[in-house]
């Protein structure tokens, strides 16, 4: 497109500087193009980005454009300067971290959600953002098998950006429902529990600064005599156990802790239970794999990422709580600017009141469309097919004498492995694997030593991307051998 050298870029009579309609279809169309051939070409990229750091910035220039540019430029760019820098999350040979996997109706859900531009803060800011949210929730309560009391009579379901927020609204719910000014409040997690649960301690500010980590057993899982004896002893020095947090599926190796002991155990001293199923409560899509939520109907809140395994783009956490009451009360401030009606009225959900900021987007959206156009069978079929290929990877590490398989107890997605001849040769097949770009995987240290993850989420990961990645595992083995011999 010519570039004018006065005025609006964009002729045909729209008024300013504002893209046309025309112009927005037909880049739209282009967008969406664009982005079916990455997902189409994807798996061909190094899954990491090589760029070093600054090299982005370094093809940027220093000062923001005083003159408008042609979308063509700026797409252009993207394919130049930006797309060397992005390591592929899409890709099907993504095995690190947990995935953020995607999918093409989420991608057009979260399109409509920008071109709708609701901001969803309260009910009447727009109403379907908010009831879409509230049905849509209740659905996946249905579809994870999970207790009726996480439905909106009562309890309910609410979307936040990370599983990292939900943690740290249910210790501020927690905390509310404690009620208590003086006493030292206490917060307990295993020592496998993600890091989130420290940051929401932190954040709310409870003193010491850091929850009570209970130590572990053989797989990973909290150990319950160490949570009994630690609460005991904090009642005991007149301390105030508020919140204890379970983890279903932990991130080094996807152990699940025993959420009805510790339930039971959280009702005898009126805590609350918080469940982390980030990644794993996918799993409980499958009837097999229901037990996940075994004991989860003591839990006072709960929540999972659709947004991890569930096809559904980044942000997305559910986040369950079975009475919103203290939730409620502990994150509603309501100035006057905000007052209607449909409010006061008591009948209708504002979303505000159940999340740190006041602003929402219009994230049902992208899960109303993934699970209708998967359906329930279809989301069944996928995720099965992850679990059944992590445990043929396990199986052929179990097979293998030079590795040796870290979580055996695990049947979900996750299979952790290392060199059976210690760190340093496990570190050198992790980085040898990475460094062929055909595959991206991470680490974690259990039990103190060093740890490869392999983690089998990736919307678009099918057989072939394991079995190359296995053969490439196998390779690096080898040629640590060599290098030894050498
Ligand atoms: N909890 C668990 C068990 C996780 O594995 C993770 C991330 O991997 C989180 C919480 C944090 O997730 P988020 O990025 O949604 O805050």
């Amino acid at each position: 497109m010519a570039r004018a050298d006065h005025g609006p870029l964009y002729s045909g009579g729209m008024a300013g500087y504002h893209m046309p309609p025309d112009d927005f279809r037909r880049y739209g169309h282009e967008m969406v193009d664009w982005i079916a051939d990455y997902l189409e070409r994807v798996e061909e990229l190094p899954v990491q980005s090589a760029v070093q750091p600054g090299d982005v910035r370094a093809g940027l220039p220093e000062h923001p454009p005083e003159r408008p540019e042609p979308f063509d430029q700026i797409m252009k760019d993207v394919d130049e300067i930006i797309l060397p820098g992005v390591t592929h999350w899409q890709s099907p040979n993504w095995f690190a971290y947990f995935p953020a996997n995607s999918s093409e109706p989420s991608i057009l859900g979260e399109l409509l959600s920008a071109g709708l531009g609701v901001q969803g803060m309260l009910w009447s800011t727009s109403p379907a953002a908010t009831e879409l949210e509230t049905h849509v929730l209740d659905w996946l309560v249905e579809l994870l098998g999970l207790p009726d009391r996480f439905k909106s009579d009562g309890g309910g379901g609410v979307i936040q950006d990370s599983a990292s927020s939900a943690t740290l609204c249910a210790l501020l719910a927690a905390r509310e429902r404690a009620a208590s000014d003086d006493a030292e409040l206490t917060v307990y997690t295993s020592t496998q529990a993600h890091s989130s649960v420290e940051k929401a301690v932190r954040i709310a500010g409870l003193g010491g600064a850091a929850p009570r980590l209970v130590p572990v057993d053989e797989q990973h899982a909290m150990r319950m005599d160490d949570l009994a004896a630690l609460v005991e002893s904090d009642v005991a020095d007149g301390r105030l156990p508020i919140l204890t947090v379970a983890t279903v599926g932990s991130t080094s190796s996807a152990a699940v802790d025993p959420v009805r002991e510790i339930g039971e155990l959280c009702r005898k001293y009126g805590m609350w239970l918080h469940v982390d199923a980030a990644m794993a409560g996918t799993a409980a899509l499958l009837p097999e794999h229901r037990n996940l939520h075994d004991g989860v109907e003591l839990a006072d809140s709960y929540c999972t990422n659709p947004h991890k395994w569930m096809f559904t783009n980044f942000d997305c956490d559910a986040f369950y709580v079975a009475d919103r009451r203290p939730l409620i009360a502990a994150l509603s401030v309501l100035p006057e600017y905000l007052r209607n009606e449909a409010s006061e009225s008591g009948a209708v959900i504002d979303y505000r009141d159940w999340q740190v900021p006041l602003g929402r987007r219009f994230r049902a959206l992208k899960l109303w469309f993934v699970i209708r156009h998967y359906g329930a069978e279809g989301l069944r079929h996928h995720v099965g097919e992850h679990i059944a290929l992590a445990r043929e990877l396990a199986g052929w590490v179990a097979d293998d004498d030079r590795f040796e398989l870290v979580n055996g107890y695990s049947d979900l997605n996750l299979v952790c492995l290392r060199h059976r001849d210690g760190d340093d040769p496990t570190r050198r097949v992790l980085d040898a694997v990475n460094a062929t770009g055909r595959a991206y995987l991470t680490h974690t240290k259990l039990d103190d030593r060093l740890v490869i993850r392999v983690s089998v989420g990736q919307t678009r990961t099918e057989r072939r991307h394991v079995e190359a990645l296995w053969e490439e595992l196998q390779k690096a083995a080898s040629s640590n051998v060599d290098n030894d011999l050498g």
